[in-house]
């Protein structure tokens, strides 16, 4: 039986434990999930916007969100352990994204390859948009993109936690202890080690560290271009109801989205101003500087909103571009790398974590073709360019 340690029990890291768990016919694997803090306070998975969206660019990350949200509606049935049904409240109001007449031709290009994938979306003109949503200002629209299905939110902690515990029922022990570095032997890892002194003997090791991956990485003596970059969520309550919201992405690059009978809302700072591995404190600068007035602005009735939380997370942002790295390095036989999902990672979990077991069960991928996201285009240098980025 081959012995698999993942470093990193989120959303990534657990997925990949019970793919490699799931089927009782075949080869039989023990694994190990090493997970240094069992509340999450910082992984990602659990400081996640959780949603989920089909209006991608690239035909990769279309089909693994088509994967994702297949796997997302019936998730009660597939991870439910006995009598325990696990519940994310799974809602699909939609991405709607907004373009100026600068970002119109993109949005239409977008929307063409996301046709070809046969993705529910439809292109709104500023009129259309108005008699759908009238609580939306049209001001500086040219053109909107609505996903008419398929997008939407859960809780990504929940996500999480259903699929660890039916890992755990599958016969995955997860550790509580910080990895510190990898044993080699030539080209393979034989094992983990970890800040009690014990290691753990390996023939398989899987990179599932989020943020921290570069670090995993490091040890194997590979350059995995992965920093944490942090990203600041507000929520905040509306007098006034906005129905059918769906989640708006704006001209200004501010996004927002109801929230139980709130929203939330977040941005990406400017490049300059998004440092590697911040600390993790909210930047609340932000939300009276310019988010606010630029919300104001897209819809007048957040004129009247009242902040009423906020928290930040890192983005596990891949610095090449912007895409997950999964699979092999070439410079090492058996370490697995699941990383660098930069903003998508939640969404992609069930293609991602389905596609590493089938790598290291069978040596390729079966179901889904994941090898354009392989450490390959890194080394070659021919990014994949996502446009819908946020
Ligand atoms: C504000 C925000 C909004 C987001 N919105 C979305 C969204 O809407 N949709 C979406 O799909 N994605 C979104 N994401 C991204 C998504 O949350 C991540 O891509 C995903 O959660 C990554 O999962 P992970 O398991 O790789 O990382 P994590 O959840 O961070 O898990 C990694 C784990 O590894 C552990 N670890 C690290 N190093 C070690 C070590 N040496 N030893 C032991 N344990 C270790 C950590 O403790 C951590 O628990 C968002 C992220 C943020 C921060």
């Amino acid at each position: 039986m081959r012995r698999v340690v993942i470093v990193g029990g989120g959303a990534i890291g657990s997925a990949i434990a019970y793919f490699l768990t799931r089927d009782s016919d075949g080869e039989r694997f023990e694994v190990v999930v090493v997970e240094r803090d069992f509340s999450y306070g910082q992984a990602s998975s659990a400081l996640s916007a959780s949603s989920i969206r089909q209006q991608f660019s690239t035909a990769i990350n279309i089909r693994m969100s088509l994967y994702g949200i297949d796997f997302l509606r019936h998730l009660g049935q597939t991870l439910r352990v006995g009598d325990e049904v696990p519940e994310i409240g799974l809602v699909e109001p939609g991405y709607l994204y907004l373009a100026s007449q600068a970002g119109a031709d993109v949005l239409r290009e977008n929307h063409a390859m996301q046709k070809a994938h046969a993705v529910h979306v439809a292109l709104l003109t500023p009129d259309e948009l108005k008699a759908r949503f009238p609580w939306i200002s049209t001001e500086g629209i040219a053109l909107a993109s609505l996903g008419l299905s398929g997008e939407g939110w859960y809780d990504g902690y929940s996500l999480l936690q259903a699929f660890r515990r039916k890992a755990v029922s599958q016969g995955v022990r997860y550790v509580q202890a910080q990895a510190t570095g990898l044993r080699r032997d030539g080209r393979s890892l034989t094992g983990v080690q970890l800040d009690d002194g014990e290691t753990l003997d390996a023939d398989v090791v899987v990179n599932a560290a989020g943020a921290w991956a570069a670090k995993v990485a490091q040890w194997a003596g590979i350059d995995l271009p992965v920093r944490g970059r942090r990203r600041s969520v507000f929520s905040f309550s509306c007098p006034q109801a906005l129905p059918g919201c769906p989640l708006v992405i704006d001209t200004s690059g501010i996004w927002l989205r109801p929230e139980g009978r709130q929203f939330i809302c977040g941005f990406a700072p400017p490049e300059d101003r998004d440092h590697d591995d911040a600390p993790l404190e909210v930047e609340y600068e932000a939300f009276d500087g310019f988010i606010w007035p630029a919300l104001a602005e897209r819809v007048p009735a957040f004129e009247a909103i009242r902040m009423t939380g906020a928290w930040a997370g890192y983005y596990e942002m891949n610095l090449f571009d912007h895409n997950a790295i999964l699979g092999l390095h070439p410079d090492c036989d058996n370490l697995y790398f699941a990383n660098g999902f930069s903003g998508h990672g939640l969404q992609q979990c069930p293609a991602a974590g389905r596609g590493i077991a089938e790598l290291i069960r069978f040596g390729e991928y079966c179901s889904l073709d994941l090898s354009p996201v392989s450490f390959a285009r890194i080394l070659e240098n021919r990014p994949l360019l996502e446009k819908n980025v946020i």
